[in-house]
């Protein structure tokens, strides 16, 4: 117990055992789940309380379990015992209490997430029931009007005598009194798809009545309590990670009685009605976005996309073996609604663009970089009635294909074209600076100009609307580590004033943090990522453009640019061991555009052909007038990242304090 003071009493979980008489391999195997539940809490601020025999040599060793003697005694008494315990060992008062079945399971990530609410509840409990059946692999999910057993209590309700017995609250029947007590304090439901806890129904739930007196399965009655609640579908294999479930599952396989096939339409019936009645029901539902268990330590891959822990260290896994970019990808993905909800937004922000623009020049911004995004929203904006300002920005990077391509798009659209050429000079000592440096994210010079030119035009123009082509569907999944905030400024700087030769920066378009204020809170400017809320395919998108706009491919996702091709298949691979088509292909996959197969085939592709590195290498060294030995010998200098040098973090920090004193909400 020596690291006792490094936790938090802020959770204790009551857990009485099952009596030692009752229990057997699967009992045990299934509170060996409920166990390995709480050591999996990202949050390592709770203790747990296990109420049973005598303790034995085999009990795990743990400094957060906590085990005190209370077998073969009623519930009640356990969780009687269990607060008299607290009070005679004081320096376990926790901030929370909750009772735990010892077969129930709670949610990875439950407890890490509510302590990191902005605000403190008096209880959290779960509106949505979620109920997993091991037998027959299945889970449901019910909106109960009720708070079940297993809830969050702040432990001065908890301890609370309260009701028409006058009894302490927590040692109450859960649908008794809670809900009357509760009615004017601050409680907290979970999301639908967070719950705090799976309960586990198997022939061996106390609840069940599965039982005969001598331990007999009675299927029978316990179909029928499975009945009583569903629709049941089909278990993620996420939850297989808890061997208790495959245990219960392998075990019973050979005996349970098969269900009739019209049993399961049935179900499907009723499934299919919650889903039309949005009763909340989703296939694969929690699992598919089931909480974040571990940090890997060590090698894993994701069982969907292509990231491994390999690509970068800022990564995490689910019990599904679904990493954290892929759970970032459904949840992005679902917040935007359905069809409908989301055509429904574009075409309202279309009527309000235009209502806007009546009578000036142009309604929107749109910036234009001759790839495949940009192309198909200009293509897009046109057919949709907007009069877009187009904004071009040069780097001196273009590719001729490029170049041509974007005049092309214009000519044929009809669309206004704004060239911004930068800087060279200054442009190549960034860049250089940024090599020498050994930063990743040598892009974000090139986003922070585009970001600066396009606000610096729209409050010229005085438009505030930008259209975006950034996508979830191709661009949702990008490693942390990989790339930086593209908008610091303050970063640039300070790179640029350690590892640049020292020649002033005059003209390179830039947004101090004062500025982007200025830009959100007065002028209002709104960047809308359009493709987000209609139908897009990549594929679709180029063929369509091919035809309409004579657009010519690039053979590669950023290759419009000579630089990003050479930075891609060379630079980030070679120095900092990035493989970006991984992320890009990895997002593909989530939005079913590719199969896992095919993503992994495209990566097998050379990145460059000898010939053409030889050529492009010979083409950047020379525009950096750099000789070959000098850019060898930096690609060999250390590494570092963006946050050893000044950034503007702390600023957002303290900004965002402010609004939360000020009790407003940044969007
Ligand atoms: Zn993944």
């Amino acid at each position: 117990m020596q690291n006792k003071g490094e936790i938090k009493n802020t959770f204790l979980f009551i857990v009485p055992r099952m009596p030692v008489r009752l229990r057997n391999s699967l009992r045990e195997a299934l509170y060996h789940n409920t166990i390995q539940s709480l050591l999996n809490q990202k949050c390592k601020n709770w203790r747990a309380i296990i109420l049973g025999e005598k303790i034995k040599v085999s009990d795990i060793e743990n400094e957060h379990l906590v085990y005190v003697e209370a077998d073969d005694l009623p519930k009640t008494d356990k969780l009687k015992i269990a607060l008299d315990y607290i009070s005679s060992h004081p320096e376990l008062t926790p901030e929370y209490i909750i009772r735990l079945d010892a077969d129930d399971i709670i949610c990875p990530q439950y407890l890490s997430k509510i302590e990191n609410l902005s605000e403190r509840y008096d209880l959290y409990y779960d509106e949505f029931h979620v109920c997993i059946d091991p037998v027959y692999l299945k889970i449901s999910y019910r909106k109960n009007a009720w708070i079940a057993n297993t809830a969050i209590h702040k432990y001065v309700h908890a301890i609370k005598p309260c009701g028409p017995h006058n009894e302490v609250l927590f040692l109450q029947d859960h649908d008794a009194f809670w809900h009357s007590y509760y009615a004017d304090k601050k409680v907290f439901k979970s999301p639908k798809l967070t719950p705090l806890y799976y309960r586990i129904l198997s022939p061996y739930s106390i609840t069940s009545s599965g039982l005969d007196n001598n331990d007999h399965i009675n299927w029978n009655n316990h179909l029928a309590y499975l009945n009583s609640y569903g629709p049941w579908i089909s278990l993620h294999s996420s939850f297989f990670g808890f061997d208790g479930i495959k245990k219960v599952h392998d075990v019973f396989e050979a005996h349970r009685p098969k269900r009739p096939a019209l049993y399961w339409l049935f179900n499907r019936v009723k499934f299919i009605r919650d889903r039309l009645i949005r009763h909340n029901i989703y296939k694969g539902g929690i699992s598919v976005r089931s909480e974040v268990v571990k940090i890997p330590t060590e090698y894993q891959e994701c069982t969907r996309c292509l990231l491994t822990t390999l690509d970068t260290s800022v990564i995490t896994f689910d019990i599904a073996g679904l990493c954290s970019y892929c759970n970032y990808y459904e949840s992005v993905t679902s917040n935007l609604g359905t069809v409908a909800e989301r055509t429904k937004w574009i075409t309202a922000k279309i009527a309000e663009i235009k209502k806007e623009g009546h009578g000036k020049e142009f309604d929107c911004i749109l910036g234009v970089s001759g790839g495949v995004d940009s192309t198909f929203l200009s293509y897009w904006a046109k057919e949709n009635g907007l009069r877009p300002l187009v904004v071009h920005f040069d780097n001196g990077w273009n590719s001729e294909l490029a170049t041509a391509n974007i005049r092309n798009i214009c000519e044929k659209l009809g669309l206004a074209l704004n060239t911004h050429v930068i800087n060279w000079e200054e442009f190549k000592e960034l860049q250089l600076a940024y090599l020498r440096a050994g930063v990743i994210d040598m892009e974000a010079l090139t986003d922070h100009a585009i970001m600066a030119t396009i606000y610096e035009i729209a409050a010229k123009h005085k438009i505030r609307f930008t259209l975006n082509g950034f996508n979830f569907a191709t661009e949702a999944i990008m490693p942390k580590s990989w790339v930086f905030d593209k908008s610091d400024w303050e970063n640039i700087r300070d790179i640029y004033k350690k590892f640049g030769k020292g020649k002033k920066i005059n003209t390179f378009p830039h947004l101090t943090f004062k500025q982007k204020l200025i830009y959100y809170w007065f002028l209002k400017l709104e960047s809308i990522q359009v493709l987000n809320y209609i139908e897009y395919n990549k594929e679709e998108a180029k063929k369509l453009i091919s035809e309409k706009l004579s657009w010519r491919d690039y053979g590669g996702k950023h290759y419009e640019s000579v630089f990003t091709k050479f930075y891609q298949a060379y630079i980030l691979p070679v120095r900092f061991g990035v493989d970006k088509r991984k992320a890009h292909l990895s997002n593909l996959i989530c939005s079913k555009q590719i199969s896992k197969k095919e993503a992994l085939n495209e990566l097998q592709k050379p990145l460059y052909n000898e010939q053409e590195f030889r050529v492009e290498k010979e083409y950047v060294l020379k525009k950096w007038e750099l000789k070959e030995e000098e850019f060898d010998k930096i690609m060999k200098l250390p590494k570092r990242t963006h946050d050893e040098f000044k950034t503007e973090k702390k600023l957002w920090g303290k900004y965002f304090n402010l609004l939360n004193i000020l009790k407003l909400r940044f969007k």
